[in-house]
């Protein structure tokens, strides 16, 4: 796939324009625990459709009991599910965190391993998960994170024509200069989160708009529009939602 237009000077634009936006959960979690695997991809796992502020809090709250994968195996499942509490999913996400430790104490000696193929091993772990753990955790240049904001963007912005978060990944191998791929994902996630929403983005405020052919977005938010409800992109998104 060649080049998609105008790549460069969107994510030029980006750097500058998300200084000073809230940064998104697990880039928060990464910075606190300096980088550690185990908490980017318990805190990665806990992140899936769930609002930004709740995985934050339920990660901490979890963290504080236990920041290593042999604290956890200590709890109880149950425990799990209450410290995680209101995180979407809950009493799945627990049974995963449970399970991964153990697999990672019994298979991997206690630490995150740092290959693709061995993440996806693990209970919960696709491909937009890895991907961030190898991009925050073991500063790999090589991967794009996917998550609903990246395959929604990447889609009005009309770098690739796709239908789910996967092809997207592909897609954007071709579409883009690898020296930008780690960087794809904190980008777009808070540009997703602040202006380019899924329902109602803020076109109108939007420093993309030059370069934007807004593809699949039938009805705008922005100046003076504030409030209103309808209309979705064409990728759709999962409403405001984390990674
Ligand atoms: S112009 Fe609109 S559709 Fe394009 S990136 Fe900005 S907010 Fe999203």
């Amino acid at each position: 796939m060649p080049r998609a237009k105008h790549v460069t000077p969107v994510l030029r634009a980006l750097a500058r324009e998300i200084d000073g936006l809230e940064l998104p959960a697990v880039e928060k979690i990464s910075e606190s625990s300096q980088e550690d695997p185990f908490q980017i991809l318990i805190g990665t796992l806990l992140s899936a459709r769930t609002q930004d502020a709740t995985t934050a809090a339920a990660s901490e709250r979890l963290f504080a009991k236990a920041p290593t994968p042999q604290a956890m195996l200590t709890l109880t499942v149950k425990q799990i599910e209450k410290l995680i509490y209101p995180v979407s999913f809950y009493r799945h996400k627990a049974r995963h965190v449970k399970e991964t430790c153990r697999i990672l104490i019994e298979t991997f000696g206690g630490v995150v391993p740092g290959t693709m193929g061995e993440l996806l091993t693990l209970p919960g772990v696709g491909r937009k998960t890895a991907n961030l753990v190898l991009i925050l955790a073991f500063k790999s240049a090589k991967n794009i994170c996917v998550d609903t904001h990246v395959h929604r963007i990447s889609n009005r912005l009309g770098w690739v024509k796709t239908n789910t978060p996967d092809e997207t990944e592909q897609a954007l191998y071709g579409a883009t200069q690898p020296r930008w791929w780690p960087m794809i994902n904190l980008y777009l996630v808070t540009w997703g989160q602040n202006v380019c929403r899924p329902v109602y983005p803020r076109c109108g405020e939007c420093a993309l708009v030059k370069w934007c052919p807004r593809i699949g977005v039938e009805q705008r938010g922005g100046m003076g529009r504030k409030g209103r409800m309808g209309g979705t992109g064409r990728t759709g998104g999962t409403g405001g939602t984390g990674r």
